[in-house]
Formats: structure tokens, C-alpha cells, sequence
């Protein structure tokens, strides 16, 4: 039962506006009680680990899975009651699309086309795809990046405002992946809002504007992937290895690890990192493997599902700061 309507008066410059969504499966909460807000044009990455209720999430808003509770607008309409509406303006891209193999890609996506009262010039989406080389493969010829290019273009054909893209790079090689990327990127720049699951860091790192972390069906944290978890302010950390019998400046030393690698917080990196890098030359001390490190990505990421997973089990856990 959808506990709440969509309230008029529905802000323009959002994409999406979800407000206390709930889905359980049985007496299982997969999603419990979530709000977040996508701006228009922007990317935003979905992360969680397995079964954080992310997919869930993601279905409703695209209108094939109904919601139990909440308010949930996707560029104005309510996915639940308005899909058909809604279907001319999303795209979605599953991590497998059935495709006819034995259809060449121009074929295919003329195919797609004659279903949309607009579609976008299909050789205009092979190039946005970077598939011009293969217009005239059959789709079994392709490889898994190519396929996967398809895929989207096939879901770029009704020109929609709004992309879903479920793990867009899973197996693929490294340079597919970067130039899957710069189509995603490509996409925001034409003024598409991107709304992408992935289990990459790297991968929101490059691409998002706005990271959603997902954890036992809740947001456990939300921002831009440089300052989520604060990490922007997060303490800085100076690894170095020293060689045997040499004494670091005050404040600057510790004990060494099992690598060999001394690691120490410091309060004022910019002063810190130029008194020991001072001492080092002056000394003519060969500070091996020297590194200044803030919490990546991954490292708050990891922070922030540990202590939630932690916390759903019943455990109490105080959350770490990165
Ligand atoms: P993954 O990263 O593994 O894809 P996810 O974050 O997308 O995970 P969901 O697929 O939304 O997670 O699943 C959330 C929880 O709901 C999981 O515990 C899952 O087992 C459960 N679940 C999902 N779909 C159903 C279903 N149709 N019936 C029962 N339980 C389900």
C-alpha cells in the first residue's frame, strides 16, 4: 500500500525526490525508510554491498518493482502509478540485454527506434557509443565491451532524460572501462541525469557528482565522493621507511610495521610533510617508498558498511572516523 502521494509543486531541478521508502520482501525490510534527492544533469552512483537493497531501490524508481511506503518522484511522475508516462523518458541499462545475435548493429538499433515517437539518429548513436567501426557487425561478432556499448546505445534511442545503469562496466577490461566512462561522462554533458549502481570506487570516484551509500535497506551516508565521510578533513597519514639505525624528528617517528614502513598521523600536514622532508635532505636520510596519504574513497566506503552492517546485526560499534 502506497502510504503517501505525490505532493504537487514538484521541484524542477530534481530528477528524483525519495522520501521514507519502504519495501519488504515477506517480513524482510530490503528498504527501510530512505530519502535522497537527484539534481537533473547529474551523476549519481548507488554503492553498497550485496543485498544493501540498492537494486530494490532502483527498480521502483524505474516502476518495475512497487514500493510499500514513501514518496517517490522520478523527473515528476510517480513510478508506481505513472510507469507508461515514465517509460518515454528513462533508459535503462541491465547488466544483460537479450539481443538478437544474428542482427547487425545498425539493424538492431533501428529495431529499438520505430518504438519511440523521437529516437535519436541511430548513426548518430553509434558514434556517441564509439561503435562506428562495428555499424555493420552482427551482434554476436561483438565483444563484451562492444556489446555493452550496444546496450547503451539501445537505451540512449528514445533520447531519454534520464539513464539507469546497473554495474555499466563489470567485466571489462581496463581500457573499456575508461572508455565507458567518458560515454557516461559524455551523457551528463548533453544534460542527462546518469543513476548508476556500481561496486567500483574508482569507478564513483571518477564518474559521480553524488555518492548514495546503501547499507542493511538504509543511506548510511551522502555527498560528493571527495568529501564523503568527511574525508576531506579527515587527519593525513605519512608513510615512509627509514634506513636501520636512523632516528626520525620529534613527533615524526613510530614503529616500523612488518613491512618496514613507519605510518604516522599528522596534525599539520603541509608544516609536517616540510619538516620531515627538511630533515631528510639535510641529513641526506633516503626516505624509501615516502607517501602522503588521506582515506580513500574505498576507505570510508568501507568505514561507513562495516559499522552498518555491525550496528543491524545488534552489535554496538562505535563508528570509526576515517
Ligand atoms: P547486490 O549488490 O547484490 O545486487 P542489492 O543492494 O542490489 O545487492 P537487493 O537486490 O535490493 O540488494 O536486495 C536487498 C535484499 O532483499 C537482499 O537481502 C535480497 O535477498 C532481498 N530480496 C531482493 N529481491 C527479493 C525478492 N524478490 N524476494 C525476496 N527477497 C528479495
Amino acid at each position: 500500500m502506497v502510504k503517501d502521494s505525490v505532493p504537487a509543486g514538484t521541484d524542477p531541478l530534481l530528477a528524483v525526490r525519495v522520501r521514507d521508502l519502504e519495501k519488504s520482501y515477506g517480513s524482510f525490510r530490503a528498504v527501510d525508510g530512505i530519502d535522497f534527492d537527484i539534481r537533473r544533469g547529474e551523476i549519481c552512483a548507488l554503492l553498497g554491498p550485496n543485498g544493501a537493497g540498492k537494486t530494490t531501490t532502483v527498480e521502483i524508481m524505474e516502476g518495475y518493482r512497487k514500493r510499500d511506503g514513501g514518496v517517490v518522484e522520478v523527473l515528476g511522475f510517480d513510478p508506481a502509478h505513472q510507469r507508461t508516462l515514465l517509460k518515454r523518458h528513462i533508459g535503462i541499462v541491465l547488466q544483460s540485454t537479450g539481443v538478437e545475435p544474428y542482427l547487425k548493429v545498425h539493424e538492431t538499433l533501428r529495431m529499438y527506434a520505430v518504438l519511440y515517437p523521437h529516437p535519436r539518429p541511430v548513426d548518430e548513436l553509434i558514434d556517441l557509443v564509439g561503435l562506428t567501426a562495428k555499424r555493420n557487425a552482427r551482434v554476436i561478432e561483438l565483444s563484451g565491451g562492444q556489446q555493452r556499448r550496444l546496450d547503451m546505445a539501445i537505451a540512449l534511442v528514445g533520447d531519454p532524460e534520464l539513464l539507469f545503469l546497473d554495474e555499466p562496466t563489470t567485466g571489462f577490461d581496463p581500457a573499456a572501462r575508461h572508455e565507458a566512462w567518458e560515454i557516461v561522462r559524455h551523457l551528463a554533458t548533453l544534460g542527462k541525469t546518469v543513476v548508476l549502481t556500481t561496486h567500483f570506487m574508482d569507478e564513483a570516484q571518477y564518474l559521480a557528482d553524488q555518492v548514495i551509500v546503501m547499507a542493511s535497506g538504509k543511506v548510511v551516508e551522502e555527498g560528493p565522493p571527495s568529501t564523503l565521510g568527511s574525508r576531506d578533513r579527515a587527519k593525513v597519514c605519512v608513510r615512509y621507511r627509514l634506513p636501520a639505525g636512523t632516528v626520525p624528528p620529534e613527533g615524526l617517528g613510530g614503529q616500523p610495521g612488518p613491512d618496514g614502513f613507519i605510518e604516522v598521523t599528522v596534525d599539520d600536514a603541509v608544516a609536517d610533510v616540510f619538516r620531515l622532508t627538511k630533515w631528510a635532505i639535510e641529513e641526506q636520510v633516503d626516505l624509501d617508498g615516502f607517501e602522503v596519504k588521506r582515506p580513500t574513497l574505498e576507505d570510508v566506503y568501507l568505514s561507513l558498511t562495516s559499522s552498518a552492517s555491525t550496528e543491524a546485526a545488534g552489535l554496538t560499534s562505535p563508528m570509526e572516523s576515517p
